[in-house]
């Protein structure tokens, strides 16, 4: 490969490092973070600080940690990859000046995930299903049969997804990706997302429900599959935005004119955790944060569609906004 050795910039050039997957946290430049708190994608480059809110590109982050101009680091970036490269001068400068060193989207780069095999097609749901729990799950959260046919849950019995729901990722009528939830209550984890192997999409590689959350007028963020049927949002497979979901976002839904953040106030730190997701993307829309009552995620309450009408944006949120306008 003709990439930019990220792996090789950050050990010469910043104090701490840790790899998890395909992401490696180093100490921020911009906030005097004394932790990790900047992830940044090995693949793409694309990065964001959980601490401050902080992202962006590779020629960015290597312009702030040499400081140096963004045009420098782009020059820097085509030095170091020049000698390795098997293509062209201006095939290399096409590609910097996109920002990005490869242009396609992770999904479309990287090889498709297939759905475990042996996965049923949900309904009808028989009453082989572990006693009716599948069924039981689904039910309590609010999922329709409709909505598993819209969606293509599956179940499998047996295996290494054994009694386990399977909700794919979809992008352009594809499953790229998926999640296995646990059915019966003693199993551990709740959620599996397929573990990261070489070349393969990762949960922070794709968006649930990206493709019907897009066509909305307003953006709204959850956190599960299951909370982003019951909105009709997107979901993050998580409570991290990484830095690929920001940049797909960013590429996708630019037409939105706010952005409504709403996740599980399932623990004391839930609020900073929307705040911090909410700050990365206050510099692209209006985001709001919705504020659910305590133990409750948005497919446990009635009518979620009222906390996102009740969202506010934030003084700060706004702050960062209209700072981002000025630039
Ligand atoms: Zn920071």
């Amino acid at each position: 490969m003709s990439q930019f050795d990220i792996e090789e910039f950050i050990a010469a050039n910043c104090s701490d490092s840790m790899q998890h997957d395909d992401e490696v946290s180093v100490p921020c430049y911009n906030c005097s973070d004394e932790g990790d708190h900047l992830w940044i994608n090995m693949d793409t480059g694309l990065f964001i600080c959980y601490r401050c809110g902080e992202s962006g590109n590779l020629p960015k982050f290597i312009a702030k940690v040499m400081d140096v101009s963004y045009e420098a680091a782009k020059g820097y970036i085509f030095r170091k990859i020049r000698g390795r490269a098997g293509e062209g001068l201006d095939e290399i400068k096409d590609r910097l000046d996109l920002g990005l060193e490869d242009p396609a989207p992770p999904e479309r780069r990287k090889k498709r995930r297939a759905l475990p095999r042996k996965m049923h097609m949900l309904p009808p749901l028989s009453p082989e299903h572990v006693s009716g729990q599948a069924a039981a799950y689904l039910r309590k959260r609010g999922v329709t049969d409709q909505q598993m046919k819209e969606h293509r849950i599956g179940y499998v019995h047996t295996g290494k997804f054994g009694r386990r729901i399977i909700v794919p990722v979809i992008r352009s009528s594809t499953s790229i990706y998926f999640v296995a939830r646990a059915v019966l209550p003693y199993m551990q984890p709740k959620v599996l997302n397929p573990k990261n192997v070489k070349g393969r999409l990762t949960a922070r590689d794709v968006l649930f429900n990206l493709d019907r959350g897009m066509a909305q007028p307003k953006g709204i963020l959850v956190e599960g599959v299951f909370d982003a049927i019951a909105t009709g949002g997107i979901a993050l497979l998580g409570k991290r935005l990484s830095p690929t979901q920001l940049d797909l976002l960013t590429k996708t839904c630019q037409h939105w004119d706010e952005l409504v953040v709403m996740f599980d106030n399932d623990d004391p730190d839930a609020g900073d955790k929307a705040e911090t997701t909410a700050r990365v993307l206050s510099p692209f829309w209006a985001v709001k944060i919705a504020e659910l009552p305590e133990g409750e995620d948005p497919a446990s309450v009635d009518n979620p569609e009222r906390y996102v009408d009740a969202a506010e944006e934030h003084s700060r949120l706004r702050r960062i906004r209209m700072k981002a306008r000025e630039l």
